[in-house]
């Protein structure tokens, strides 16, 4: 469809208020409006949802979006209509059947514009033969990872949407996600079954986000850390914990000393969680502790900590959660709290995700027995004493061997009265979680730039850490460039204690950037430099460039000259010289570092 770049702006400013599009949305625009199907890879703070949210506003016909929670769909919605936009609907089991009927009759009568489903609909007869009544112009899988089995969110019912993707020719498919690994990526090209897909990735780096990794022996030194960041930094926080009783002990706890926190979790009534999620938007309460429950639909930009109180499961599940600090751009810091006793949690927690054989057979003959009569989850989990992930790991598996059907209302009744149970799909799905859980372990015990290991995870790379405790595990000095007032007393101390000490800056750069660069790049990054080649290179993202803005390069050059008269520093030989720090320099930047 030919659409003028007119049109696509006045879309923009007049229907969403927006000025401008972010980087790469106006690409995944531009090719679904040309028909193209299109994969989209954009990470948290490139704004996914207005990929679909404008064509579906300029589309001839209805964009369909397959949505894995009601919650998701919900915010969405909501996000629309405080925009003015009211041509959206939903089809999932919140909704009644007077008003699904409703609904379907708008849908057909083209009132909405766009539909958020979730995948079980496609299931329906009466959803596909809608489906078939309508012009579909669009048809948009969110949260494309969970296609995946190789994903740490796979959910069946996404498997199967490949079957009636087909179907809807004229449709353009657009499949987005805001984390897949390589695998993952390979994983939804394949399943999809189309004859091209184009291809648009986002940078999975967040430069203005420092990773750290704080090692603690015990349950209160991890308290420890907490009381005292939040006390110091008295910042829009957030702290997730493995379980809702944990949640709801360390909320009181810092709720007794003082500190403005509330808890959040599943568990609690609709009422309580979204009156805590309106306290903390409005900055009412500035600390949420909250299971992995809270986040999804927070539009919140200026989160400025996340602490993770125990391991998770898998690194796209901690980049996911840590990727909700620092939305503004404005500098964040995620930590991650690690006790070694953390790891056999996780791994206790992970085998009860999984149930036996006789666990799978169970359910099944609960469901084979109870006949044409659908049951509910709840109903089968009374019956059953097993514990809810594995169950739903159990159902998961019956549905891909076909011995069960869910209805759209998410009840389970089964197709065959009896069959052997191949447990094989499980066994694997297992061996991927422990190769994930093992890499999580990783990221927290190797010495390694915690950046590097994240960004590697997701098949990229960086020449530049813009900040990780391994990296730089003085962090002073990278608060220096801050534009944050919570860190702006921080950040004038700092940049006077950084004036008193060129040396220590240039010994920390050379550190970081370990044999990369000559001495003239050095004083060009910290005399904040306008040549092009360092924004190229990413050096301009460093949390050092510019500290000495008020310095000559050539007094930043000969004080490079003076470190490496005095045996700080090192200067290979041959046609690009690179600096190096030494031993001695090495030594002189992390007394420097204890004593501050
Ligand atoms: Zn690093």
């Amino acid at each position: 469809m030919e659409v003028s770049e007119f049109l696509i702006e006045s879309v923009l400013h007049e229907k969403f208020g927006l000025a401008q599009f972010r980087p790469k949305q106006r690409e995944v625009i531009d090719l679904v409006l040309a028909g193209k199907h299109t994969l989209a890879l954009l990470p948290t703070g490139y704004g996914k949802s207005l990929c679909y949210q404008v064509p579906s506003q300029i589309l001839p016909g209805t964009t369909i979006v397959i949505s894995p929670l009601i919650a998701l769909m919900q915010d969405q919605l909501s996000g629309l209509a405080k925009r003015g936009i009211s041509n959206a609907t939903i089809l999932n089991s919140s909704v009644s059947m007077d008003d699904v009927d409703f609904r379907i009759a708008g849908i057909k009568a083209g009132a909405y514009k766009l539909v958020f489903v979730a995948p079980e609909r496609f299931e329906s007869p009466r959803f596909r033969n809608l489906l078939e009544a309508i012009d579909v112009s669009l048809l948009v899988i969110d949260e494309a990872h969970c296609i995946s089995q190789w994903g740490h969110d796979f959910r069946p019912q996404y498997r199967n949407l490949s079957s009636y993707v087909a179907k809807l020719e004229k449709a353009t498919i657009l499949a987005l996600t805001a984390t897949a690994t390589p695998q993952v990526q390979k994983d939804i090209l394949q399943s999809l079954h189309l004859p091209q897909l184009h291809l648009v990735t986002g940078s999975f780096d967040r430069p203005n986000i420092r990773f750290e990794v704080e090692q603690a022996g015990s349950s209160a030194e991890k308290d420890k850390f907490i009381f005292k960041t939040l006390r110091k930094e008295n910042a829009i926080s957030i702290i997730y914990t493995s379980s809702r009783r944990e949640a709801e002990g360390l909320s009181d706890r810092l709720r007794h000393s003082g500190i403005s926190a509330a808890c959040y979790h599943a568990g609690l009534g609709a009422e309580l969680r979204s009156r805590t999620q309106k306290q903390f938007e409005s900055e009412k309460i500035t600390t949420i502790v909250s299971t992995v429950a809270f986040g999804m639909g927070v539009d919140k930009s200026n989160i400025r900590r996340v602490i993770h109180y125990n391991l998770p499961g898998s690194l796209e599940s901690y980049y996911q959660e840590a990727g909700r600090a620092g939305r503004d751009g404005n500098r964040a810091i995620c930590t991650l709290l690690f006790q070694s006793k953390d790891i056999h949690t996780q791994r206790w927690l992970m085998d009860r995700n999984f149930p036996s054989a006789s666990q799978v057979e169970r359910a099944f003959k609960l469901i084979a027995a109870n006949g044409i009569n659908a049951m509910r989850l709840s109903e089968i989990q009374s019956e059953l004493d097993i514990p809810e992930s594995a169950l739903n790991s159990a159902l998961d598996l019956l549905k891909y061997l076909q011995l069960i059907d869910t209805a759209p209302d998410g009840s389970f009744s089964a197709r065959v009265l009896s069959s052997p149970i191949d447990m094989n799909w499980l066994n694997q799905r297992k061996t991927r979680h422990t190769q994930r859980l093992e890499q999580m372990i990783r990221y927290a015990q190797d010495h390694i730039c915690r950046r590097r290991q994240i960004l590697g995870y997701f098949g990229q790379s960086t020449d530049v850490c813009s900040g990780c405790d391994v990296c730089e595990p003085n962090m002073i000095l990278a608060c220096a460039t801050s534009t944050d007032p919570v860190n702006d007393r921080t950040a004038t101390r700092n940049s006077r204690s950084a004036d008193s000490n060129l040396s220590q800056s240039i010994l920390q750069l050379a550190c970081q950037l370990s044999g990369k660069v000559g001495r003239t790049t050095l004083a060009q990054i910290l005399s904040g430099s306008g040549a092009k080649k360092l924004k190229e290179s990413g050096y301009t993202r460093m949390p050092l460039f510019g500290t000495f803005k008020s310095f000559k390069q050539d007094q930043v050059l000969s004080e490079i000259d003076e470190l490496v008269e005095a045996d700080d520093l090192q200067v290979s030989t041959g046609m690009y010289p690179k600096v190096q720090i030494t031993g001695s320099g090495l030594a002189k930047m992390k007394n420097a570092s204890s004593s501050v």
